[in-house]
């Protein structure tokens, strides 16, 4: 029984490499009819954030990635939330103690400071020089009777080599005389990270420990746990970064970070997630497209790639459209609704908003695109744009137009064919182009030089609004 775990830690919103994680994780526990555990990490007193945990579940519902136990769920290998699991932890590290695998460290941060700034003027690595190592019984219980603060460090041996087998990497060595004798409980009595998810993976029993690269190097430090625990450890596996062009990990600086930002301007989760897993993974063909469920179909953790993976917006975009043309239209008009609101715009009414839909289906990536990208069809266009108005607007404009103008008022069926029909038979009559007609009209009716098709458009807008901005615009254009 395969069994995962997301663990974030509710130090902010969460950011989109964590929802890469989470749906890999996701994905492989669904593939294989497995179990995704929640667990929130919240030892690093710190840095936690108000509100964070319930940011990050919203995102995940959001984005449909839901656990199958954990916080807030539950499950009977609870609690998950790691504060609440402090006793365990302390239990655990009593084992430790007693059999000589860890230590109790008096150290001040001044005297480790001091430490680190003469060892690293002498170009040495900074890592503790164990100091209290080697302090014996009594004066450990001497200094604990005396309330002297302390923190728990791990021993780590001399002269070993630590390998592992990852999932993605494959064969990972380390040198046991590079990893410092990590703390294991802090001063304030709550563990680190370390010590917490060597002992919750166990305890919640996961298989595979689906993580970021940048936790690759702790690892050794989580076998050795595991074998002083006795434990057998789970599988790892180490997703590649995410990166900006400039091939340095993906940060604030170089766009939107937060899952919540995407969801504010207008993606949709599925073209997200799809996105994102394509971010380190591939299916082995040439497919870009999956839905969901398609993913769940076609993933497989071995097929996560090794290398970083640069993180395209402008690709981002174009799965977004991808996605959206996959909706039916009324599907779109229900998820663009809210966002008028949002952006300080009168909503229109439902089903108009459906015609809008399909006239913009293939100009429109993103659910707010309908709102912010053709304002016409909400409201008369106050000015015209001016490079298309010097391009479009002739002197035989005007003349051409007026006369035009009261045809389609008299039009019979206002349907897109029957305006183009009228249209062109006029432009004929008058031995001009249609593009001497359809451009000015287009300027006329939504103020802009480009949109969607105009005889459909004009079919939304409706006869009554087409002949009240074309006079309109015959008044102000010259
Ligand atoms: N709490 C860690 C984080 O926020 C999780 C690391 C892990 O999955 O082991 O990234």
């Amino acid at each position: 029984m395969v069994r995962v775990r997301f663990a974030p830690s509710p130090t902010g919103y969460l950011h989109v490499g964590g929802l890469r994680t989470a749906l890999y994780n996701y994905l492989m526990a669904r593939g294989l009819g497995g179990q995704f555990i929640l667990r929130i990490e919240d030892t690093d007193r710190t840095r936690l954030v108000e509100d964070a945990v319930e940011s990050l579940l919203n995102s995940l519902k959001w984005a449909g990635i839901t656990p199958d136990e954990g916080a807030v769920i539950g499950g009977d290998k609870g609690p998950y939330v790691q504060s609440e699991r402090l006793d365990i932890y302390h239990k655990m590290v009593q084992k430790l103690l007693d059999e000589d695998k860890a230590y109790y460290c008096f150290c001040t941060p001044e005297r480790l400071e001091s430490m680190r700034a003469e060892l690293s003027a002498k170009g040495e690595s900074t890592a503790y020089d164990r100091h209290c190592r080697s302090l014996s019984k009594e004066e450990v219980q001497e200094r604990l009777a005396k309330g002297e603060p302390y923190v728990i460090r791990m021993k780590i041996p001399d002269n070993r080599t630590i390998t592992f087998n990852d999932v993605v990497r494959g064969e990972v060595s380390f040198e046991s005389s590079l990893v410092d004798d990590q703390v294991l409980i802090k001063t304030d009595g709550f563990p680190t990270y370390h010590l917490a998810a060597v002992v919750d993976d166990h305890l919640m029993e996961i298989t595979h420990v689906i993580r970021g690269e940048e936790w690759l190097s702790s690892t050794p430090k989580h076998i050795l746990l595991y074998e002083y625990f006795g434990w057998e450890p789970p599988r790892f596996v180490h997703v590649p970064l995410i990166i900006n062009e400039s091939g340095k990990k993906l940060s604030k600086r170089d766009g939107d970070v937060s899952v919540e930002s995407y969801r504010e301007k207008g993606y949709l989760p599925e073209a997200l997630l799809n996105f994102l897993c394509l971010l380190g993974w591939n299916p082995g063909d040439e497919r870009e497209f999956f839905t969901l469920d398609e993913l769940v179909k076609a993933f497989s953790i071995e097929r996560v790639r090794k290398s970083a993976s640069v993180f395209d917006f402008g690709k981002l975009l174009y799965m977004n459209g991808l996605h959206m043309r996959a909706k039916s239209n009324e599907e779109l008009a229900r998820l663009a609704l809210p966002f008028f609101e949002k952006l300080g715009k009168k909503a229109p009414d439902f089903d108009y908003l459906v015609k809008v839909v399909e006239v913009m289906a293939e100009r429109a990536n993103l659910l707010t695109d309908y709102a912010t990208e053709a304002p016409y069809f909400y409201e008369d266009p106050q000015e015209y744009e001016e490079a298309a108005v010097k391009k479009r607007w002739k002197p035989v404009t005007h003349g051409l137009l007026s006369e035009w103008t009261e045809l389609l008022n008299a039009l019979e069926d206002f349907t897109p064919e029957s305006i183009e029909k009228c249209l062109r038979d006029f432009a004929q009559s008058k031995e001009v182009g249609a593009g001497q007609l359809i451009h000015p009209v287009r300027l006329a009716v939504s103020g802009c030089g480009n949109g969607p098709s105009l005889f459909h458009m004009m079919e939304v807008l409706g006869r009554e609004c087409c002949v009240r901005r074309l006079r309109k615009a015959l008044e102000v254009l010259p």
